[in-house]
């Protein structure tokens, strides 16, 4: 096959697994289905991110892809519980633990090459002494879609606070009718008055914006190493597009009805199971 086939085909593979989840009724999603989605999820789009990324050469490589992408994905799951049972700055770190084990083998690294942590906008790698080459001890990447939500965020909302590590918000009047919460990627906001539970549904949320992060094709991320160059300290490599995380926030939301929707599914489902 040629690489151009090849990677159509990667990109038909992960919108069909993504299209795929939503064929559950919220009432019916139970924790098996949940945990199952999140391996067999994060599995797949990590082997496909692999590939349009051009680090699967072999059959050592598909089964790196998935196997480091499923563990991810279990990591995922469990971050998404601790969030939901109040463990926010626990979930929140092994979300971002797990976004830097697909982010690393998708990139040809090892899988704890390098260790990221999602800041608003901008995201930073630092080499671990498991890095082959530090060309550069810190890596940082911006994003233009965190930027928009952080915006729409501000926008919508009355008040901002740190909170477990990340940004806050506080809103006197709901988005819409009946609506409490609300999460712009990685931007949670809760309307002033509401239950704890508010905030951790929409912290589940963020978790799983950081899922969609790490399963999106970044090929044209400048690669962890350069071969030539003096070592730096801080490396800037680029924009990430997030293209997954976009697609998932024009369209998904919207071409499901909100009861069957993926993400809302999952989230209901580990509130409700505390
Ligand atoms: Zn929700």
């Amino acid at each position: 096959m040629k690489k151009r086939t090849i990677k159509s085909l990667a990109v038909v593979i992960m919108l069909a697994a993504l299209l795929a989840f939503p064929a559950y009724k919220l009432s019916a999603v139970t924790e098996s289905t949940v945990v199952l989605g999140n391996i067999v999820g994060s599995g797949v789009t990590t082997l496909v991110r692999g590939l349009i990324q051009g680090q699967v050469h072999n059959f050592k490589d598909v089964v790196k892809c998935l196997a480091y992408g499923s563990a991810s994905g279990y990591g995922f799951y469990q971050s998404k519980k601790l969030v939901a049972g109040n463990h926010v700055l626990g979930g929140v770190l092994l979300a971002n633990l797990s976004a830097s084990v697909i982010d690393n083998v998708t990139s040809g690294e090892g899988p704890l090459s390098y260790l990221g942590f999602s800041l608003p906008l901008a995201r930073i790698e630092i080499a671990t002494p498991l890095a082959k080459q530090k060309r550069s001890l810190l890596r940082v990447t911006v994003s233009p879609r965190d930027a928009i939500s952080l915006a729409l965020s501000l926008s919508k909302s009355d008040r901002v606070s740190l909170r477990n590590g990340m940004l806050a918000f506080e809103a006197d009047t709901p988005l819409a009718e009946n609506v409490r919460g609300w999460a712009y990627s990685m931007f949670p906001t809760v309307l002033r008055g509401t239950p704890e539970s508010v905030y951790q549904h929409e912290m589940v949320h963020v978790v799983q914006s950081l899922q969609l992060m790490a399963a999106s094709p970044e090929p044209f991320l400048r690669s962890h190493r350069r071969e030539e160059g003096k070592a730096k300290l801080l490396d800037f490599a680029g924009f990430r597009a997030q293209t997954l995380g976009l697609v998932n926030d024009l369209t998904m939301a919207k071409l499901q009805s909100y009861d069957k929707y993926w993400r809302e599914a999952e989230a209901y489902s580990l509130i409700q199971s505390l």
